[in-house]
């Protein structure tokens, strides 16, 4: 262990077997169905049992992703999922979102509790929604408005307020939903919770429709006292306790940040799974396409667009990988190396999706093409899980030592 020779960017079997399984699902199951969700703009609830029956979507193919001490298997396998197609491959992990938060914050009680029911089970798969965002409180976590009470003489929590965006809002069997539970202390203040399934006063109040990831339901979700006993506060009331008083003292951290700052590496890997299927369609078409007698690839000016899309798209992986590695191994994100990966990801999977329809021309414009459908599910990458002006705040902080605005 720790000689100098142990550096290495070849996949393991196991690694190289992963992604060759999920490209197999997404090129023979994701694809074919990708345009009619995308204009169903609904949940692909016959995919995600499929996904369920092979064990492509369940809390058994999260730990072993998990259990990869490289960090690498998650991101192999959402760049695979997400090249099958944006808006389907959101239905699939929009979930782990939800688990994410139980497992960052959460009790192995709590854990093995909620996690399976977050999925439900390969027969009947279930959902599960991370609810942070609200309507005033969008990159600015810390004018969150929900409120959590606790009520000691019968050991509830009771959460009042309305969410924003929620992926899988209103339609998950588990809902994590983040509080204030002391507003004095701005984001340090809050706490996440598991909304059981069927809890009253939880309600999706509106299905929202979107440019891109339509396969993907997103909604806003209002919660009007909002009863749950003590053992829904992820982590427990004495980590809380504890939390908030190193906060009063000077501390720092809460629940969302956490739950964001461990999938970003993840997030980033799905842009590059969108922005490497443009890629490679439009490499394929300008090999075909013939103008002024001969393949549009043989003018320059294509050739090194495609050339610059390909060296993008392996830079911004490597640093997801990179990222990746450094989560699971438990390394300071000294200068934002986890924003890093998404942010360049995200404005990657932008770039290379816009370069594509451009290189398909009116084709490009047009439904018949994937390409149109890639370059308005990329978008959402430069905005949600923090946007790229929220990811080079945290890197020139990380960076700079100092609190830019
Ligand atoms: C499809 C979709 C799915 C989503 N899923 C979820 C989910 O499952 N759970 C969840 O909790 N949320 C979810 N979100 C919400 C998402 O995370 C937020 O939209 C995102 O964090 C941005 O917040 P906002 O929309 O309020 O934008 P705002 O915060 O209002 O930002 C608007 C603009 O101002 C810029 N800006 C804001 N502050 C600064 C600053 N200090 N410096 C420089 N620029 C700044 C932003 O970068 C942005 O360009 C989802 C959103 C979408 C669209």
């Amino acid at each position: 262990m720790g000689t100098a020779v142990e550096f290495w960017l070849d996949l393991n079997e196991e690694q190289s077997d992963l992604r060759e399984w999920v490209h197999g699902f997404a090129e023979q199951v994701i694809r074919p169905a990708a345009a009619e969700w995308d204009e169903r703009e609904e949940t692909p609830w016959p995919v995600l049992q499929e996904a369920a029956k092979i064990g492509l979507y369940g809390f058994e193919f999260l730990i072993n992703t998990w259990s990869d001490n490289t960090g690498l298997s998650l991101p192999i396998a959402n760049e695979e999922l997400f090249w099958g197609d944006g808006g389907i491959g959101m239905a699939i992990s929009g979930t782990s979102l939800a688990v994410a938060a139980i497992y960052g914050s959460g009790t192995p009680e709590q854990l093995v509790e909620w996690v399976p029911q977050c999925f439900g089970d390969a027969g009947d798969p279930k959902v599960a929604a991370f609810c942070s965002t609200e309507p005033e409180a969008g990159s600015d976590v810390g004018s969150m408005r929900t409120r959590a009470v606790y009520h000691e003489a019968t050991d509830e929590w009771v959460i009042s307020g309305q969410k924003a965006y929620a992926t899988n809002g209103g339609i998950a069997n588990v809902h994590v939903v983040t509080a204030s539970v002391d507003p004095s202390l701005g984001s340090r203040g809050q706490a996440a919770f598991v909304v059981p399934p069927g809890t009253k006063g939880l309600a999706g109040a509106r299905k929202l429709k979107k440019l891109g990831l339509r396969a993907s339901h997103t909604a806003d979700v209002f919660l009007d006292d909002v009863r749950v006993p003590g053992s829904c506060l992820l982590g427990g009331k004495e980590a809380l306790d504890e939390r908030l008083a190193r906060a009063k003292a000077g501390g720092r951290r809460n629940a969302a940040m956490r739950t964001f700052e461990l999938s970003r590496p993840a997030v980033g890997a799905q842009a590059i799974g969108i922005a490497r299927a443009a890629y490679e369609y439009a490499l394929e078409y300008a090999g075909h396409r013939v103008q002024f007698g001969r393949p549009i690839i043989e003018n320059q000016a294509v050739a090194f667009a495609l050339a610059d899309m390909r060296m993008e798209i392996d830079a911004a992986r490597l640093l997801v990988w990179r990222a990746a590695w450094m989560g699971r191994n438990d390394k300071p994100f000294t200068a934002g190396e986890g924003s890093m990966s998404k942010l360049k990801a995200g404005e990657v999977a932008v770039a290379v999706t816009e370069k594509a329809v451009q290189i398909l021309g009116g084709a490009g414009y047009l439904r018949e093409h994937p390409v149109e459908r890639m370059f308005r599910d990329a978008k959402i990458y430069t905005i949600f899980e923090g946007t790229s002006e929220i990811q080079r705040l945290v890197i020139s902080r990380a960076i700079s030592g100092m609190q830019i605005r």
